[in-house]
């Protein structure tokens, strides 16, 4: 049997970490859509696109070659992207690239594809209502947004990053207003996702936390 879990919720909010967390607890493939919208972005910066102009960035897909590898690395036609997509000026340019229709049914068909034959735990913001909206399991993690913001900020100091948490902070608010506010498949939490907060959980909290969601709802997964 395919399993779908489909993880979604505001910016650096952990998704990714506890996705792959619960992947591995599982057996299952992850799947960071998020990377993908990255790396159309870094594409369109690259040809000096300008990410507002949808049809300029449409007409870019079809030379666009993406592949999420097994051991995590992120490849953009073969070169590995992987740590250049997180740079600011992809930051700060993704959620223009999110916004627009045409990528989001480019990247959309891809992402069904790689769920198609296999279980995998998928994180977006609309894997839940829009992907995947028979998915097996629908989880909503959210966390305040200060936390995130301090927890990102964090991160980016540790990558050499310079930034100040107010910064940081403003951006989350930014991104998230874009992308629920957006007219295609907004980020919201679909009507049978379950909520979970985690501000105040660890990371092994907070993968416990929703493997037991997904082992209450489908049972148990080879013993696991
Ligand atoms: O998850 P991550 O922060 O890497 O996602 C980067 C951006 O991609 C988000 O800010 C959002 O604009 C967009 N995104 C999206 N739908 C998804 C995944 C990501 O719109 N399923």
């Amino acid at each position: 049997m395919i399993i779908t879990i489909a993880i979604d919720g505001p910016s650096a909010a952990g998704k990714s970490t506890v996705a792959k967390g619960v992947a591995k607890k599982l057996g299952f493939v992850y799947v960071d859509t998020g990377a993908m919208y990255r790396c159309v972005t870094l594409y369109a910066l690259r040809q000096g696109v300008d990410c507002q102009d949808d049809e300029k960035v449409v007409s870019l897909l079809k030379d666009i070659n993406i592949e999420l590898l097994k051991d995590g690395r992120v490849m953009l036609n073969n070169e590995d992207v992987t740590k250049e997509i997180r740079c600011q000026d992809v930051v700060l340019n993704v959620s223009y690239i999110a916004a627009n229709k045409g990528v989001r049914l480019f990247l959309v068909d891809l992402q069904r594809k790689m769920g198609s034959n296999v279980s995998v735990v998928m994180d977006g913001r609309d894997i839940g209502t829009y992907v995947f909206p028979n998915a097996t399991v629908k989880i909503f993690q959210v966390a305040d947004v200060h936390e995130r913001a301090i927890r990102r900020h964090k991160e980016n100091l540790l990558k050499g990053i310079e930034c100040t948490l107010e910064d940081v902070e403003k951006d989350l608010e930014r991104r998230d207003y874009i992308d629920s506010h957006r007219e295609f498949a907004p980020l919201k939490q679909a009507s049978d996702a379950v909520l979970v907060d985690t501000t105040h959980m660890s990371i092994d909290e907070a993968i416990d936390a929703m493997t037991n969601i997904v082992l209450n709802k489908v049972g148990n997964i080879n013993g696991k």
